[in-house]
Parts: C-alpha cells; sequence; structure tokens
C-alpha cells in the first residue's frame, strides 16, 4: 500500500483531504475546532487549514518561566562596552531546547570578535557575521553529515520543490545553529524562502556551520561564544536590514520574537506567522496572547506529541550517558544515580542508566509521575534521603533550587552533580560562590568545587544543560522537530487571511502523524492497514487520525 501515512509516502494533500474527511471523527474525539475553509493548494503540495487547524490552545503551558530577567535584557540595546564581557546565557530559552552543542571547531584560536572582521564569501558578499568564513567547506561536511539521518526533511524538498510553497516567504530565524539546523534552513531555501538566521544559544554555534550556510548566501550571524551583548546585536543584525523586511518567524526561546516586538513592532504588519519551538517561548507566546497582545498567529511546535515524546524522551535517553562519560570518564555500572524529576527527561535519562547497570533513585512531586516511576523498577525518595550516598545527581524537573547549598554541603567526596532540565535553575550554583568553597576548573566544563576539608564536588557545564553543553543529540530527532518547523511555516505562510487568528495553534494530531509517517521509512516499518470493519468498529478514518487529542501515548 503506497499511500497509506506508514509508508511515508503520502502527500501533504491527501493527507489534507483525509483531514476534511475525519472532521466528524475530531471532532467526536476532541475539542479541536477544524476551521471550515478547506484546502490551499500549491500544485503538489496542498496543505488544509483542516491539516493544521488547529486548536486556539487557550490554556497555558503549565511549566513555569521566570520573566523578570527577560525584561531586563530587553530593555537592553548592544553597546560597544559590553561586547567583551561574556557571561552566562542571557536567555533562559537559551539553554531550554537542544541541539548538537559542541561545536567540533575550536574557535579558541582566534581571539579577534567576529564584529571586527572584515569578511567575503567566495561571491564577494558580507552580508554575515560569522566566526571565520574560510571553515564553509568543512561546515559543508558536517551538512552533508547531517542530512543523512534527516530523509523526511530531504523528501519534504523533493516533494515541494517544483512549487516551491515558501516562495516569497522572508523568514528570520533563532535557533541553535548546528548541521542539523542547517539541513532544515537549506530545505526552507529550496522551497522558496530567503532567510536571515541567528543562535538562540551564545555556546552551541557550530562555526563550520555558520560559514557554510554564509558561503551560500544565508545571512547568519552567530559565533560559538558570543557574549550578551553580541548576542542582542546579533539578533539586531538579522531584522535590520535595509530594504529587507521579514514576513515569517522561526523562534526557539522567544527572544528573537520579544526582540521584533521591543524594537520593531511594526513589522508585525508584514509576519504572517510565528513558529516557536521551546517550552519557555511557547509559554510567552500564551502569555502575550491572554494579554490580547499577540499580534499574529503562532504555532506551538513544542507541545506537538512528535515534539514532546521524542525530543524531551529519546534525545536525552541517548545523550545522558554521552554527556556524563565525556565530562569524567565515569563508569556507570553499580553506581548509585539520583534523578530528579521523572517526566519525559527522566524517563530517558533513568531508562539509560538503568540498562548500564547503574542503582537508580527517583525524586518526584507528583503521585502519578512517581507511581509510573515505582512501576518501571525505580526507588521513589526525597533527595534528603539519599544525597550522602549518591555518586551522581541529575536534575530533570525544569523547576527551581532542587538540588540547594545545604545538599552539597552533604554530598560524598567526588559526586557529579548536573542538570538536565530547563536553563541553568535547578542546583544553586550561586551558593557555591562563597569564600570558603574553591573553584578548580579541570576541563572545559567540568569544575571541581572543594571544600575546606577537602572534599570535592564535581559540577559540570556549570549546572545549565548537561546534553546541550557537553555532547551532542541525536540527529534523527532533531528531524522529526525540524519537519514539523517546516510544514508549520508551510502552513502559516500559506494560510488565506482570517484562517487563524492572534492566537497560539497547535498542529493537529493528523499533522503528528504525518510527520511520524515521515520518518517511518528510516526504520523500514511498515504499518498495520484498518480494515473497513475494523475501522467502522473503532469509529477511526482508515488514514488516520488515529488517537483522540486527549492520548497521552
Ligand atoms: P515534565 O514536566 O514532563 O517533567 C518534569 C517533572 O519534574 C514533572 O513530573 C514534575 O512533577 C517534576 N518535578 C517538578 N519539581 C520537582 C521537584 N522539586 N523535585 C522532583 N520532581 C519535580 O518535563 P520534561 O519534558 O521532562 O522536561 C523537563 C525539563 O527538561 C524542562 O525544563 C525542559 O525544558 C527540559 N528539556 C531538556 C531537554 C534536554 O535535551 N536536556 C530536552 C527536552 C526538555
Amino acid at each position: 500500500m503506497s499511500d497509506t501515512l506508514g509508508d511515508g509516502k503520502l502527500e501533504l494533500k491527501q493527507v489534507s483531504k483525509e483531514v476534511k474527511e475525519s472532521e466528524n471523527v475530531a471532532e467526536k474525539y476532541s475539542a479541536m475546532t477544524v476551521s471550515k475553509n478547506s484546502e490551499i493548494v500549491m500544485g503538489e503540495l496542498s496543505v488544509s487549514s483542516a491539516a493544521f487547524s488547529a486548536v486556539p490552545a487557550h490554556k497555558p503551558v503549565k511549566k513555569q518561566i521566570q520573566f523578570v530577567e527577560d525584561k531586563q535584557e530587553f530593555s537592553r540595546f548592544p553597546t560597544k562596552a559590553g561586547r567583551r564581557s561574556l557571561s552566562r546565557s542571557i536567555s533562559q530559552s537559551s539553554t531550554d531546547s537542544y541541539s548538537s552543542a559542541a561545536s567540533y571547531t575550536d574557535s579558541s584560536d582566534d581571539e579577534t570578535s567576529p564584529r571586527d572582521k572584515t569578511q567575503l564569501n567566495s561571491k564577494g558578499t558580507n552580508d554575515f557575521c560569522v566566526k571565520n568564513i574560510k571553515q564553509a567547506e568543512f561546515g559543508r561536511r558536517e551538512i552533508e553529515i547531517a542530512e543523512q539521518d534527516m530523509s523526511a526533511l530531504i523528501s519534504l524538498r523533493k516533494r515541494a520543490q517544483g512549487e516551491k510553497p515558501l516562495a516569497g516567504a522572508k523568514i528570520v530565524g533563532c535557533t541553535h545553529i548546528t548541521a542539523q539546523t542547517a539541513v532544515l534552513i537549506e530545505t526552507l531555501v529550496a522551497l522558496g524562502a530567503q532567510c536571515r538566521w541567528t543562535a538562540c544559544n551564545i555556546y552551541s554555534t557550530q562555526n563550520e556551520v555558520a560559514a557554510a550556510l554564509s558561503e551560500i548566501g544565508v545571512a547568519v550571524f552567530a559565533w560559538k561564544g558570543e557574549s550578551e551583548d553580541d548576542f542582542w546585536w546579533c539578533i539586531n543584525k538579522c531584522i535590520n536590514m535595509e530594504g529587507w523586511q521579514p514576513n515569517m518567524i522561526l523562534d526557539d526561546g522567544g527572544d528573537l520574537t520579544h526582540w521584533v516586538y521591543k524594537k520593531y513592532p511594526n513589522s508585525f504588519k508584514k509576519i504572517r506567522g510565528i513558529v516557536e519551538e521551546s517550552v519557555t517561548g511557547v509559554h510567552r507566546l500564551y502569555q502575550l496572547s491572554k494579554a490580547g497582545k499577540l499580534c499574529v498567529p503562532a504555532m506551538n511546535v513544542n507541545d506537538s506529541v512528535t515534539k514532546q515524546k521524542f525530543d524531551n524522551l529519546y534525545c536525552c535517553r541517548e545523550s545522558i550517558l554521552d554527556g556524563l562519560k565525556r565530562t569524567t570518564d565515569v563508569m556507570f555500572g553499580g553506581k548509585q544515580v539520583v534523578v530528579c524529576g521523572y517526566g519525559e527527561v527522566g524517563k530517558g535519562c533513568t531508562a539509560a542508566l538503568k540498562a548500564m547497570g547503574s542503582i537508580v533513585y527517583v525524586t518526584e512531586i507528583d503521585p502519578i509521575c512517581s507511581l509510573q516511576a515505582c512501576m518501571d523498577g525505580f526507588r521513589v525518595v526525597k533527595l534528603n534521603e539519599v544525597i550522602r550516598q549518591v555518586d551522581i545527581i541529575i536534575t530533570c524537573t525544569g523547576n527551581k533550587n532542587v538540588v540547594t547549598r545545604d545538599q552539597l554541603d552533604r554530598m560524598k567526596n567526588g559526586s557529579i552533580v548536573c542538570n538536565m532540565g530547563h536553563s541553568n535553575t535547578e542546583i544553586d550554583v550561586a551558593s557555591l560562590r562563597t569564600p570558603e568553597l574553591t573553584w578548580e576548573r579541570v576541563r572545559s566544563q567540568v569544575d571541581h568545587v572543594i571544600w575546606p576539608d577537602g572534599k570535592r564536588v564535581i559540577l559540570l557545564a556549570e549546572g545549565r544543560l548537561l546534553n546541550l553543553s557537553c555532547s551532542t543529540v541525536p540527529t534523527f530527532v532533531l528531524s522529526i522537530t525540524a519537519t514539523t518547523q517546516a510544514l508549520a511555516l508551510i502552513e502559516l505562510y500559506n494560510a488565506p487571511e482570517g484562517r487563524y487568528k492572534q492566537d497560539v495553534y497547535l498542529l493537529p494530531k493528523k499533522m503528528d502523524e504525518y510527520v511520524a509517517s515521515l520518518h517511518l521509512p528510516t526504520f523500514d516499518a511498515h504499518l498495520t492497514e484498518l480494515s473497513d470493519e475494523q475501522a467502522k468498529y473503532l469509529g477511526l478514518n482508515k488514514n488516520g487520525p488515529f488517537k483522540p487529542n486527549y492520548y497521552r501515548y
């Protein structure tokens, strides 16, 4: 069967048609508001409003962010004086999502700020600011390697290229700049878009990839190790270009969106929509929407099933060991580990550690997650019960002060402490900056904090996301998120006026299923097809959606 989602061969057009056909089912199953507008046809590529339509999701995301600091940040314009102050990542969001953070290029060999260099690409243009344009060839190889594990995006390129559904789109993007993001950006370009790009994190840019993108004419403003001031300067350069006005935003963390709000509010007259990936950015959008200040429609990619259940769970399952091993060379077998938080990230981390023979404890505030942990074979404890005995402490709650100074005082000699959750708030690192404690940098991203009695605690990445800071994450997982982002951009850009209001929308399940289907051929996975009788019995359309919106997977 060549036209099922399972074969990954279903055209978007067909998805759209089938969503229409299954409107009744969707209504029955969920509170999803299916737009009555029918398809927008882009030749081969056709996406219906119903396909993406979208639940204006009025309920704010529960996860909390702190806004106070952000407000201060947004009031700052780049100043010359601030340029050298390499500070912590300013944006909470800048550590909220994940990428293959480690650049393979060590930028420390050249201390000159890219802002002070004049560089030209081989076509003689200079509308970019990267560490070293000469690294473009190396970056190109990195992108080609990433492409091999991002076949869904490549197939999207092939399917939609003839029609160029993004022709005329002027996309300004703020994401991690890695080989995987480059595959997304080049897909958008292949579909007709012009792109200007900046980094959402001061540490995660792969310099060689930024160079490769600049070489092909994408205006990239980013390098690994930007200062706080550089960060905003780069965002500003991306937006503020004479004769060029963005009409779409792709954001990861909300910093770009907020910069446009603060400094270029008139741009929203031309902007057709915002696509946002991160927990933090989505939360900000809901806040804007609630306050009646959201000027354009926005797509919440973060809460797509294909993002949350893959990025958070599988990405962390694959990268936790890598981050720990690269920094400490620790052996996992028999080690006692406590994982704080048993959400998606916690589930991924515990699964990996258990498989390596570690003895794993879990802390939780939620009885449901606690019960899940129990049923999965983990001891659920309070952190204080095990703090003196454990070898490794990992936080992944999205909360703050989960590990306090008092608990750090009681850890045993040689304990490893790290964070896989949101930003750098989970471990009270600031409380360790006191005169009686000595800090010794033993490796990149590895500090020994030494107590007066000689006890050492090994702190990784200064409490920032371990995998983001110290390892890479699997390309394949990023492919899933990137495909969702590309489809969301296509839909928002092509939607006729009025289809989307100034609200935050979720991608409907049918599109989530479509994104998943595009990735199945990699595994040569063969889906079972419902018989007519079975479809009728379950009340389903044979081609999906297969689950109600409230299904939790
Ligand atoms: P989640 O909401 O599914 O899980 C968090 C869990 O922590 C919840 O079950 C909650 O009850 C629990 N919790 C909250 N406060 C706690 C406390 N004081 N002690 C113990 N448990 C507590 O969220 P998630 O998807 O697992 O994401 C967790 C964090 O990781 C978020 O900040 C998210 O942004 C981040 N994240 C990181 C990566 C990565 O690659 N490192 C990937 C995705 C998400």
